[in-house]
């Protein structure tokens, strides 16, 4: 028996006590203020939940790295069609789990390994290659996209699910299209603009020598070329960038332009680019399922906001619970800003067309019947 001792005694009433005082939810604030109500995570604690992984490329293994490091889920699955590759990924995570909380980590080319997973995040699929932009690559990833569906939907009908392949806003449109009417409105949404906001925040930030964290501002619209810089509703602190009706200046016109280029400027560099999207695929990933209700710029459908028709999935900042996209927050925009917007929708909406009319019905998705059994 290994030689364990008690800890002192004073120590642990200590951490009773502190456990004790943590439970109490009594706090009086003023009956005129609502309070958010108090409720249960309904997933569970960290140890119960399971996160899939589907595509083990460069992304899914950027998504995988921080989902660990930030301590997210008891179990992740990691799905890919280049089974060996795969294997190897994932005996060299395994290995690291003496460093991060316990997590369990499972691998297969199948996906019965995804099954009951809590959330699915589906990174695979063509990348850009150098110059290539994300709207080129539609028809091969929704090819992909076809088959990746059924079947995580067959394993994990109540998963909500994370889009990050490209292009992003289009994907996510087939992956709810093909999820079908029945399947909760907002349970799949994209990564969208998550990042290209994160490039922005960090950006203005650098330019003022601030911390990110004290930018609050959005892009929204496309995840790609025709993404918008909310301009009118950029915060630092509690303070507005610029005064209303005042247009950014050349070197806020160049930080924008500097987001848009970002992901072309990093593949001519290193080929691809994985870390940042990581960050924010865990960061949304920690939002859903500890239903904390944080706003984060998210793809989802923007029929009937801003004038739009017809169903295109564009970035605005939306609520996520466990449930995926909660609320939309609808912004003031500015009329060009909205013209902006409603331009980007229609740019989508005729990439999207052709694919979206020819999406046939999504397939029954239920399980084998059982055997019959024999009589006697
Ligand atoms: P990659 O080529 O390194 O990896 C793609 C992986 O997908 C490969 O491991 C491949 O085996 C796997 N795959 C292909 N078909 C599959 C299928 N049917 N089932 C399961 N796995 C399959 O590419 P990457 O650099 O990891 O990029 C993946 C996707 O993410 C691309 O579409 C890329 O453009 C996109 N991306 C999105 C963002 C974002 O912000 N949303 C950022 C970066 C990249």
């Amino acid at each position: 028996m290994p030689n364990l001792v008690e800890p002192d005694t004073q120590f642990r009433d200590h951490f009773v006590d502190f456990r004790v005082a943590k439970t109490v939810n009594t706090i009086p604030y003023d009956e005129a203020i609502p309070q958010k109500p108090a409720r249960e995570t309904p997933l569970g604690n960290h140890s119960s939940k399971k996160v899939t992984v589907v595509g083990m490329g460069q992304v899914g293994l950027g998504c995988v790295v921080a989902i660990l490091n930030q301590d997210i889920c008891g179990t992740l699955a990691l799905v890919d069609i280049a089974a060996k590759k795969l294997e190897g990924e994932a005996k060299d995570f395994q290995q690291g789990s003496a460093f991060h909380q316990h997590t369990t980590i499972l691998a297969s080319d199948t996906y019965d390994v995804s099954e009951n997973s809590d959330m699915v995040v589906i990174t695979a699929g063509v990348a850009q290659q150098p110059g290539e932009s994300r709207l080129s690559l539609v028809d091969r990833n929704a090819n992909i996209m076809k088959k990746i569906m059924p079947e995580v939907l067959k394993y994990s009908p109540n998963a909500t699910i994370l889009i990050v392949s490209n292009p992003c806003d289009i994907m996510t449109a087939i992956a709810a299209k093909l999820a079908g009417p029945d399947f909760p409105q907002g349970k799949v949404f994209g990564a969208g603009t998550c990042l290209d906001s994160s490039r922005f925040q960090t950006l203005i930030a650098q330019s003022i020598d601030l911390d990110p964290k004290n930018v609050h501002g959005y892009i929204i619209g496309e995840h790609g070329d025709s993404s918008i810089p909310v301009w009118s509703s950029v915060r630092v602190g509690a303070l507005p960038l610029l005064e209303p009706g005042e247009e950014p200046n050349e070197t806020l016109k160049k930080i924008h332009k500097s987001v848009v280029n970002s992901a072309y400027d990093i593949i001519s560099l290193k080929g691809y680019t994985n870390w940042a999207i990581g960050m924010s695929t865990a960061h949304i990933c920690k939002a859903v399922l500890n239903d904390t209700r944080t706003i984060i710029p998210v793809s989802t459908c923007v029929r009937g906001l801003y004038d739009v028709e017809g169903d295109v999935f564009l970035s605005l900042p939306c609520s996520l619970s466990s449930q995926g996209v909660q609320r939309v927050a609808v912004l003031p925009l500015t009329d060009s800003e909205k013209a902006t917007f409603q331009k980007c929708a229609k740019g989508i909406w005729e990439v999207q067309k052709p694919i979206w009319e020819n999406l046939l019905p999504p397939k029954e998705v239920k399980a084998e019947p059982a055997e019959p059994k024999s009589e006697g």
